[in-house]
């Protein structure tokens, strides 16, 4: 196989502030304020009120449609209120529940717990737990995990593979889970693929992680998993990039992988879906990696979802000097904050302090025409193409050149030398495609 995908760029590592750093545990905050949105689509509704008494793991938010998930409180105590909160993805104020933890720790017992038989769950109800669960992708898409779990009829999945290549520069959350729990990681795969009715299971790893790639390798012994080391290139992690590179299959333009026979999953969902099958745990902790250059103590910390990016960035120690950028994710697909009064959210792989020499833009300059960006595009695109029909409002053309295909890796633009603001302008003309195709859509149904 070929292990890689064509295109992609080599963005410097800089794993190395995090990636020998043991998983640590974040004491839980004395308030955490959980966002209802934390998933693609509908935002759950709230099941509480003011003045509840709350358990750590119960469900607080109900799931409005089939495509959203429940959410659930992250500590025992008390709702202090529903209120407006600024939110580390839209950016906007959003709802979120606050509450005042009363440190028991005293645990809701929503889910069935099936301990050292979770083997002989029925598939249906890996599906079902996952959703009760609250399961969402921890790479960072949070795609309720339910809904991934239920392919449309006639769509036969044969392969699962799990994701451990975290190909973003800095991350090292899921390098440190994959060291620290192989065999939840494996369990969860095998749930995985005993939903999907799969027969080949695997992992793909990068090739810069070589210590995951010998544990898992001897804790798959005698499983049938496979273990598929990957070229250290970005976006390798992208799932039809790592369909590709394992299976030589490729997703066809506006496809899924269960178009082309496959599922891709991330290596801390996997491991959480064991957590809620095993252990009866919903999805209210999860672990991030706190980074950059001026950070003092980098991290990878064990948090309850609603603590504030503030406190994860005490316990790393703080920051060495003024802080220019903060950003949620990894830098190339990450979002920059204006607050570090932000929350972690199910899809929060990691905090980056950048100081203010790094978060200097430099100008644009006029397009060369060096077709750089084309060439490492992995979605074999003309970025600079639709960009433009971005940048000019050429709505029409920029589909017809396949901007939703694009998967907004920003490899583009990191390539460019004339600086051009590639990735914002290609986003831009996603969201007025994917308008205009909501409004037609509304018109047919009226
Ligand atoms: S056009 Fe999209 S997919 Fe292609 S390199 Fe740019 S951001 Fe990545
Ligand atoms: S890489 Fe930049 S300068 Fe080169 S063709 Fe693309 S947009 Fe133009």
């Amino acid at each position: 196989m070929a292990n890689t995908f064509p295109g992609g760029v080599h963005p410097p590592e800089s794993k190395s502030y995090s990636e020998n750093r043991p998983i640590e545990i974040l004491d839980a905050p004395e308030t955490v304020i959980i966002p209802l949105s934390q998933h693609i689509g509908a935002p759950a509704s709230p099941i509480v009120e003011k003045g509840d008494r709350v358990l750590m793991g119960q469900k607080i938010g109900e799931a409005k449609g089939f495509v959203s998930a429940p959410v659930h409180s992250s500590v025992a105590g008390t709702v202090k209120k529903i209120d407006f909160h600024i939110h580390p993805v839209t950016g906007r104020y959003e709802p979120h529940i606050f509450i005042q933890n009363d440190f028991t720790d005293e645990r809701a017992a929503e889910l069935d717990i099936f301990g050292e038989n979770w083997e002989e769950i029925d598939p249906k109800k890996i599906v079902e737990i996952a959703r009760e669960a609250g399961l969402a992708g921890l790479g960072g898409a949070a795609f309720p995990t339910h809904v991934k779990l239920s392919p449309p009829p006639g769509k036969k999945i044969d392969t699962v593979l799990l994701n451990g290549a975290e190909c973003e520069p800095f991350l090292t959350a899921d390098h440190r889970l994959m060291l620290e729990f192989p065999n939840d990681i494996i369990r969860g795969l095998i749930l995985i693929g005993k939903a999907l009715s799969a027969e080949h299971l695997g992992i793909c790893i990068e090739e810069n992680k070589p210590d995951a790639i010998r544990i898992l390798s001897e804790r798959a012994e005698n499983t049938g998993i496979e273990i598929y080391p990957l070229k250290v290139k970005y976006p390798q992690g992208a799932e039809k990039q790592m369909i590709f590179a394992v299976t030589g299959r490729e997703v066809p333009s506006g496809g899924l992988p269960f178009d082309c026979g496959c599922y891709v999953q991330n290596v801390g969902t996997a491991k959480a879906l064991f957590d809620a099958i095993s252990r009866g745990k919903p999805l209210y902790e999860r672990i991030v990696t706190v980074s950059g250059p001026i950070l003092k103590n980098p991290s990878n910390l064990l948090v309850r979802i609603g603590t504030s990016y503030e406190a994860l960035i005490e316990k790393a120690g703080g920051a060495t000097e003024d802080i220019g950028k903060l950003i949620s994710g990894g830098p190339m697909m990450g979002l920059a904050q204006s607050t570090d009064s932000v929350v972690v959210t199910k899809g929060t792989s990691g905090i980056l302090l950048f100081g203010l020499d790094d978060a200097l833009s430099r100008p644009e300059l006029p397009c060369i025409n060096c077709a750089k960006c084309v060439d490492v595009c992995p979605v074999n695109l003309m970025p600079t193409r639709i960009a433009d029909c971005g940048e000019y409002n050429k709505i029409d053309m920029a589909q017809r050149l396949g901007a939703l295909d694009c998967i907004e890796c920003g490899s583009c633009a990191f390539i460019c030398p004339s600086d051009r603001r590639l990735l914002q302008n290609i986003r831009f003309a996603k969201s007025e495609i994917q308008r205009k195709i909501a409004e037609e859509r509304e018109k047919k149904s009226n």
